[in-house]
């Protein structure tokens, strides 16, 4: 445990790296740094500015070794309470660490260190006809490095992806001081992946390498007036089902657009809300008539008024009101409540009226902002926090609102992380093998607890879910399986696991564990048609779920390869199956299920460690059932851009032998070795890879 009284000796070594200028004890600053844009407030006992990338290592080393909680912070925009010392400790500033390193458009890709202000990157980019998917509203002062922190989202991710799906690689610090370089072309288990989202408590990212697009040669921007927010959310549930994927599709209610200023809009009395409506791609044709459906779309759901901004300057006038919305709602109280649930789209039409519900049973203003193409939605409900009667509402009323996206099948964060302040809805959303695992993986990598304590895992589990209080509906393959795992961990032996195609090279004899087949997991779990998702049990033949999305008009954006699913996703081998992958049921070595990850296509509640399964080659745990996004069959609607994961190259051979030599080119780093040990610690799965 850290005790204040232990940084009198420290703040020397800090300064002699950092620069006696560089390290920061006064009052004023202490203040500073003791609050960010969430509701949290904790005092640090130091801060330090960082003015140079390769400081940070030994920074952290000096910290680790002397026991003393460490933060890496940067604009302090995040939402949930991110980078707040609730332990005390030291900041690490990185605002600094603002230089962009290079941009190569020829291979699409442009190398930063974290401090560089998203909008900054933006600009540079365009200069050179291009642009970085991931824009959060608050784009003008967020930076990359915290964008990584939280794994953040903003319009453009609906098609795009998130900050995740395009980030290739990060060199990290690790939270022992070890600096690694990481890439989602790595074989094994996804380590950027892992690290994206995962707000610096398990390291700090000091350069990272992003994807970066040609700008596109179109853009349609409509707008689109309805009476109410649950008829735009009807408009929304309709257009994802119809597979047109914009670029951007998002929501807000009468209340953000009156206190943005309206958008340049003329709104009529009874406007409730607006969905902003963007397309983009080379053909204008094409786009034209994707926003004609659209349009009848939003007919049907009863729109009041359609119509495309006439010019450039018309629509900054409508995005500025859009990423506008959140500071202009501040100004009218003095506090703001953001929430930030997700849910499945079919399903927000409901989420939407469940919000109001609540938010009237509560007695609370509050202007309604959706990244609606995504399921995601941003209640800011504005309150006094010196009025504690006020406050106590408001706190319960985001609780409801959490709830009630879990009912829904959905999520507590899409984009703006668990910080210190969603810890506790963490407990509605998993249960405790979840949350123990989530520990496990925290403590493998610091086991100090000093890497941004207090964040993600919550404080006590004993307010989690009981894993029997919601009983998944199995296979008798799957149940099984279960029971066999937990014979095998209770009697120590060893397991091979088999899938149908994904032969991994492996020792024969008694070393390589008896075989564990898998392949009888065959079930379609569900076909979620409207969500563009569906779950399969992982020992599917790639070629059977082909066949089955194919008879209701769907396909998985992907090249066509043999095997099953469980093995792509554990040998990686098509890399671009971590983007198109959302859930995960993982049986652990001694027969505990969790289910990390969902049907919602933005989820930052916890480690991701489904993407850090990818690649895992069955050492981790056995994947019993995976989902997956989907595109409509035949309509040309997943060109390369228009689901995340389509845009990785297929590689030059796309095809299951490719699995061999990624597995048999994997050596298993320092870090893979303490993750399988929080998953698999007496190494009974796969054991060869680890032996
Ligand atoms: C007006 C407004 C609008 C917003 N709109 C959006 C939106 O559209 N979409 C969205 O996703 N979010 C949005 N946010 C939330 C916030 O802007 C994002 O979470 C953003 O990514 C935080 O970036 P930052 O530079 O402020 O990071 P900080 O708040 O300083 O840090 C965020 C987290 O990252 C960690 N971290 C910092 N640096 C590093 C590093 N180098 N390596 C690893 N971890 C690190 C921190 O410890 C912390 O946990 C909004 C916030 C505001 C105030």
């Amino acid at each position: 445990m850290f005790r204040k009284d232990r940084l009198g000796g420290t703040l020397e070594g800090l300064k002699r790296i950092a620069g006696e200028d560089n390290v920061f004890t006064g009052e004023a600053d202490i203040l500073a740094y003791s609050y960010d844009a969430g509701s949290a407030r904790a005092r640090p006992d130091a801060v330090v500015r960082v003015d140079a990338a390769d400081k940070v290592a030994p920074l952290v080393k000096l910290l680790y070794g002397a026991g003393v909680p460490f933060l890496p912070r940067l604009a302090g925009t995040n939402l949930s309470g991110g980078t707040i010392p609730l332990k005390g400790g030291v900041i690490l500033n990185l605002s600094s660490l603002n230089k962009i390193r290079s941009i190569d458009t020829a291979a699409g890709v442009a190398v930063v260190e974290p401090g560089v202000v998203n909008l900054k990157l933006q600009e540079e980019l365009a200069k050179a006809g291009f642009f970085y998917p991931p824009d959060p509203a608050s784009q003008k002062v967020c930076t990359i490095g915290g964008n990584i922190g939280e794994n953040a989202g903003g319009p453009l991710c609906l098609k795009y992806g998130v900050t995740a799906d395009n980030v290739l690689g990060l060199t990290v610090v690790t939270p022992q001081g070890e600096t690694l370089e990481i890439s989602t072309d790595d074989p094994g288990p996804d380590l950027p992946g892992l690290f994206t989202g995962s707000e610096g408590t398990l390291g700090i990212a000091i350069y990272a390498r992003l994807r970066i697009l040609p700008l596109p040669k179109n853009i349609i921007t409509a707008v689109c007036s309805f009476a109410s927010v649950d008829d735009a959310m009807k408009a929304v549930a309709a257009t994802i089902a119809s597979g047109i994927v914009p670029r951007a599709l998002e929501a807000m209610d009468r209340v953000s657009l009156d206190a943005a200023g309206g958008g340049g809009l003329e709104l009529s009395d009874r406007t409730g809300a607006v969905l902003i409506i963007e397309l983009d791609g080379n053909s204008r044709r094409d786009l034209e008539k994707e926003m004609a459906e659209i349009r009848a779309f939003a007919a049907a759901a009863g729109s009041l008024d359609f119509r495309e901004t006439a010019d450039n300057a018309e629509r900054e006038v409508l995005w500025a009101a859009r990423k506008g919305a959140y500071p202009a709602l501040a100004r009218l109280a003095p506090n703001v409540m953001v929430e930030d649930g997700a849910v499945p789209r079919p399903k927000l039409p409901r989420a939407a009226a469940e919000v109001r519900r609540i938010l009237s049973d509560y007695k609370l203003t509050a202007g309604l902002l959706f990244h609606a193409g995504d399921g995601n939605l941003h209640p800011n409900v504005i309150y006094d926090e010196r009025d504690i009667e006020e406050t106590r509402r408001v706190r319960k009323a985001g609780h409801e609102i959490l709830r009630a996206c879990i009912d829904l099948g959905g999520t507590i964060s899409g984009e703006h992380g668990v910080g210190v302040e969603k810890r506790l809805a963490m407990n509605w959303l998993y249960d405790r093998a979840e949350l123990e695992l989530f520990s496990r993986v925290k403590e493998a990598l610091d086991p100090k607890d000093l890497a941004n304590p207090d964040k993600i895992i919550p404080v006590s589990d004993r307010h989690a879910r009981r894993k029997d209080a919601a009983p998944a509906a199995r296979s008798a393959a799957a149940s099984a399986l279960i029971t066999e795992l937990k014979y095998r961990a209770a009697h120590g032996i060893k397991s091979r696991v088999k899938g149908l195609g994904t032969r991994l090279a492996s020792p024969g004899g008694e070393a390589a564990g008896r075989d564990l087949d898998v392949s009888g997991l065959k079930s379609v779990v569900e076909i979620y048609g409207d969500n563009l998702t569906a779950t399969f049990e992982a020992g599917i033949p790639l070629r059977t779920l082909r066949s089955e999305l194919k008879a209701v008009g769907l396909e998985v954006p992907m090249p066509k390869l043999d095997g099953t699913l469980g093995g792509l996703i554990a040998t990686k081998a098509w890399a671009g199956i971590r983007d198109l992958l959302l859930g995960l049921e993982l049986a652990l070595p001694d027969g505990t299920v969790c289910r990390l990850g969902g049907k919602s296509v933005k989820n930052v509640a916890g480690y991701d460690l489904t993407r850090l399964l990818c690649g895992s080659l069955g050492a981790y745990g056995v994947i019993l059932s995976a989902t997956i996004r989907l595109c409509p069959a035949g309509t040309g609607r997943h060109s390369p851009q228009s689901v995340p994961g389509a845009l990785r190259p297929a590689g030059k051979s796309p095809r299951f032998p490719h699995a061999e030599s990624r597995a048999t080119g994997f050596v298993p780093s320092d870090i893979h070795r303490r993750l399988k040990k929080a998953f698999d610690p007496e190494n009974l799965l796969n054991p060869w890879i680890y032996g």
